[in-house]
């Protein structure tokens, strides 16, 4: 016996109750086979699945149930399942798209450190993710032999010390926020005993593919800071801000904590002006602010996200004319050995 209806509510159910589920036990039901991937949405495609699974084998498939909650059934086209889809052009080579785009390797002086910018300082605590985005500038990064262990805090102090121009320090990817909160409670302590340092930076992607991680040990920790918080979350589409997730977003704002948002610009997934209006609208209902829209960084397995200059160009100029200036993102590219990221619009002229 088969009811739709029945089988729908039995759905509706199981996604609340992965709602109402603790982050931790979230992400120990990570979806990491293509195949229960695409059974959950109803997708069949036979060719889709053999070149998933191929291309899953250099990067693996990662993707937090509550995420995959927010996508549209049967749709292959899905905004978000091509995020996290691996799908056979990734395979392709293509002139220009390599494994270290931005040449961090070079920039690394301490395990888990990157200190490119005056006054900022990127310190990268975890390799893991919650979710594996296929475009991902990380995606061939050697995280394993390049995190800080426990007593390379002394290492870091110092190197800190010796740079009294850094008063942020970024944590960033990997995904910090995949850490346990004793963990985090630990480095922000270790960083606000430094008079030097102002502003904690958080870069994560969690609180969108996992909004309970919201949680109210983590507010009170960081709103309880001496530091100034500043939250960098990763949306790319208004699908990926549901009710709860804005919810959860707009707790932390309530608690003065900042919280920005940073996109990637990705063809077939947000590559028109109509859709960034509404993702800076969304954000904007949470109280959160666009910050940066990043163009691909050529990493190699990416090509098939890529957008013409022309392109880009477009959806940029009809961004600016459907949006407020505090609700336009500012478009960019990290170019390696640069001081800052590099603004791609509109060459000043005096
Ligand atoms: C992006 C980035 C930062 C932060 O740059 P902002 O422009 O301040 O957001 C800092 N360090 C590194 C290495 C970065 O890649
Ligand atoms: S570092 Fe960010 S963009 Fe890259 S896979 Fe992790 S969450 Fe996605």
């Amino acid at each position: 016996m088969f009811d739709p209806k029945l089988s729908q509510l039995v759905y509706g159910m199981i996604n609340y109750l992965y709602q109402e589920q603790n982050w931790q036990s979230q992400m120990s039901q990570l979806i990491t086979d293509p195949n229960e991937l695409l059974d959950i949405l109803q997708l069949v495609p036979e060719q889709l699945l053999s070149g998933a699974i191929l291309a899953s084998e250099q990067f693996k498939l990662r993707v937090p149930r509550a995420f995959v909650a927010k996508m549209q059934k049967s749709d292959p086209l899905d905004p978000l399942l091509l995020q996290v889809l691996p799908h056979h052009l990734e395979l392709e080579e293509h002139a220009g798209f390599v494994t270290d785009p931005l040449g961090e390797e070079a920039a690394n002086q301490l395990a888990g450190v990157l200190h490119k910018y005056k006054s900022r300082f990127l310190l990268t605590l975890t390799g893991a993710c919650a979710v594996h985005c296929r475009y991902c500038f990380r995606r061939h990064f050697p995280y394993q032999e390049n995190l800080p262990k426990n007593d390379d805090w002394q290492q870091i102090k110092s190197y800190l010390l010796d740079h009294p121009d850094i008063n942020e320090v970024i944590l960033s990817g990997g995904d910090p926020l995949t850490l346990s909160n004793r963990k985090l409670a630990v480095w922000l302590e270790r960083l606000a005993s430094l008079q030097q340092i102002k502003i904690l930076r958080i870069h994560s992607r969690v609180p969108i593919v996992i909004p309970e991680r919201i949680d109210e040990e983590l507010t009170y920790l960081l709103k309880n800071s001496r530091l100034r918080v500043i939250l960098v979350v990763h949306a790319n589409h208004a699908a990926e801000l549901d009710a709860t997730t804005c919810g959860k977003l707009a707790q932390l704002v309530q608690q003065q904590i900042l919280v920005l948002n940073q996109s990637v610009l990705l063809k077939g997934v947000n590559n028109s002006a109509e859709i960034l209006v509404e993702l800076s609208q969304r954000l904007f209902e949470a109280g959160v602010l666009p910050y940066y829209l990043h163009v691909l960084d050529k990493v190699k397995g990416a090509h098939h996200f890529d957008l013409q200059a022309n392109t880009i160009d477009q959806i940029y100029t009809d961004l600016l004319a459907n949006l407020p200036g505090y609700l336009v993102p500012k478009l960019v590219r990290e170019i390696a050995g640069e001081k800052n990221k590099t603004p791609l619009f509109g060459a000043v002229t005096f």
